[in-house]
């Protein structure tokens, strides 16, 4: 019988943290468990590979939303990986730790130790800067965080003047003083190859003797003795595997994957559980509520000067900047696709900024469904401007279909139910509009393509965004830290509310969305938690 002090289930952001510090002192046994395989995949390393592991199965859970009223009665595609790195080996590599008072706002809801200059210590820790540690910067962590300002597209510069002239300051670190203005974002890449969580945390640990790390090992359900967790049932080739943990049993599985494990193993909400023929271990209504999510509205402008697109749609430029990105690592291949952003107050009276905006110097619209071609962009010169608002009220939920592990949730967005919701989206899409016809952007514009100049009623606008706007893949919540043991799924040390030696570790936790991208602060959450279980077991 297999018995470690510590199973972790998932090889994400958070797990492939834990996995390094729990396992780093020698002394616990640690069993890491991922659904996914190996990360050995040249998509995955090549920072533009985003556009491949998209929809790529081998790699990727590819959800799909329930039909959801917010967004027109549409489905919602929701990528998350399935492999080493978890949704880090397939992400958009943006770095951004969210606004310190979105943890002061966590730790105010009842959760001590979660406020700004409690998890800023954490945020350091896990980063190395590549401009070097200062008072809010890493300096020697191992997540490496690139300016990537020398191959970034010249239109960046155009879109953070047309910024400036509407009367936004310019911000050279958006985790820096402040986070507003317009300004470059800084990506997880280190020498032009994707820095994923497993990167940065599980390969200097593979080698540790007390580190065991099972791949294409689906966890199936959590086994418990009463009301303590004991272990993890997993299926891995065909085979079921019970194993046994002395200490604590984790879920790093992520803001789907977490609540339903819990749920498949009888800690849920009762009435879902007995209409399932589940055994209730635990009645848990919070486990799958609170379900958050970032949408963002595109506007694609045809451009009058080349952009991205005239460099990697013909087939002489996929070769040339093919050729550059093996030799070199440099060039178009070597960057995310959201180059340059901004946050921003979309209205007056606000004390901080409720809108992040992403400048893509690329397009691809003519894509079938189903593909994300970043190599083959559109055949014209086009660039995308987005806005996002940053905290969302609206509040979805997910839950199990029935008995059967490997069958995907019941997800339910549940977006733009809120006026605040419908009203930032407007606002958002409006100041698109706005920055748009500010003369650095005006100069290189040729046309609106999408909505279109026709597009101009508030009637018109609101259907356009219901009809287009899409996730931003940011899911959280789905087990929100917390005090209250009925509508809280774990406390302020992670542990579940109502069983002992069960904790979370992941973005499920997130009490309310962070101001921004979610990886860096999904990572923090397994640098903390990683100290809280160290504490916890100190005489293990
Ligand atoms: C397409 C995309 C683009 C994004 N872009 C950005 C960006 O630019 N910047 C940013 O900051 N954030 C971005 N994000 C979001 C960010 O990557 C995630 O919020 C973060 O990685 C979540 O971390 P996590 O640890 O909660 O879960 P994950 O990293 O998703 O890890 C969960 C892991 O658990 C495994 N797992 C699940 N169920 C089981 C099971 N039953 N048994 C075993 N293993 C299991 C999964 O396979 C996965 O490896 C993006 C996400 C996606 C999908």
């Amino acid at each position: 019988m297999p018995t470690y002090d510590f199973i972790i289930v998932g090889a994400g952001s958070a797990g492939c943290v834990l996995a390094n510090r729990l396992s780093a002192n020698g002394r616990h046994k640690v069993l890491l468990l991922e659904a996914g395989g190996h990360d050995l995949n040249v998509w995955i390393w090549m920072p533009i590979g985003y556009g491949k592991t998209f929809y790529n199965s081998h790699v990727n859970w590819m959800y799909q939303t329930e039909p959801d009223a917010g967004t027109g009665g549409r489905r919602s595609y929701w990528p998350r990986g399935k492999v080493l790195g978890g949704s880090s080996a397939i992400n958009a590599m943006v770095y951004i730790r969210g606004h310190s008072s979105d943890f002061d706002g966590w730790e105010r809801l009842g959760n001590p130790g979660w406020g700004w200059q409690d998890v800023l210590p954490y945020f350091k820790r896990s980063e190395t800067n590549d401009l070097g540690g200062d008072a809010l910067r890493g300096g020697d962590g191992p997540l490496h965080v690139s300016t990537m300002e020398r191959d970034l597209h010249p239109l960046c510069d155009t879109f953070i003047q047309a910024g400036t002239q509407r009367g936004q300051s310019r911000n050279t670190d958006f985790n820096g003083q402040t986070n507003e203005g317009f300004g470059l974002y800084q990506n997880t890449v280190r020498d032009g190859l994707r820095m994923s969580a497993a990167r940065a945390y599980l390969r200097p640990a593979r080698k540790r003797k007390n580190l065991q790390v099972e791949t294409h090992a689906h966890a199936t359900r959590i086994l418990f003795e009463g009301k303590k967790a004991v272990g993890i049932e997993y299926e891995q080739h065909g085979k079921r595997i019970q194993a046994f943990a002395s200490n604590d049993v984790i879920l790093s599985a992520g803001a789907i994957n977490s609540p339903q494990l819990l749920q498949l193993s009888g800690i849920g909400p009762a009435s879902l559980l007995s209409k399932l023929d589940i055994p209730i271990v635990h009645d848990a209504p919070g486990v799958g509520q609170n379900l958050q999510d970032h949408l963002c509205i595109d506007y694609l402008y045809r451009s009058r000067v080349p952009t991205l697109n005239n460099q990697l749609h013909p087939w002489w430029g996929k070769l040339l900047h093919g050729l550059r990105y093996v030799l070199t690592r440099r060039g178009p291949l070597s960057l995310g696709v959201n180059q340059a952003g901004a946050f921003i107050r979309s209205r007056d009276g606000l004390e901080k900024a409720n809108m992040q905006l992403f400048f893509s110097p690329v397009s691809y619209t003519k894509a079938p469904p189903g593909k994300r071609p970043l190599m083959n962009p559109d055949p014209f010169p086009g660039f995308l401007l987005s806005a996002q608002p940053t905290r969302p009220t609206s509040r979805g939920h997910l839950e199990i279909r029935s008995s059967d592990p490997f069958e995907a949730p019941a997800i339910h967005p549940n977006y733009l139910s809120t006026g605040h919701d419908v009203d930032e989206m407007m606002e958002g899409a409006a100041f698109l509009r706005k920055l748009a016809a500010a003369p650095a952007l005006a100069e290189v514009i040729e046309a609106e393509l999408a909505p279109g100049p026709h597009v101009l009623s508030p009637e018109d606008l609101l259907t356009d965004i219901r009809q287009r706007a899409g996730t931003v893949f940011h899911p959280a919540g789905t087990c929100r830290m917390g005090p209250d043991a009925g509508a809280d799924v774990v406390d302020h040390r992670l542990r579940v509310h109502g069983i002992d030696g069960l904790r979370i570790v992941d973005v499920s936790i997130f009490p309310t969305l962070t101001t921004g991208n979610t990886n860096a602060p999904a990572i923090m959450v397994g640098e903390k938690a990683s100290d809280l279980i160290l504490e916890d077991n100190q005489g293990t």
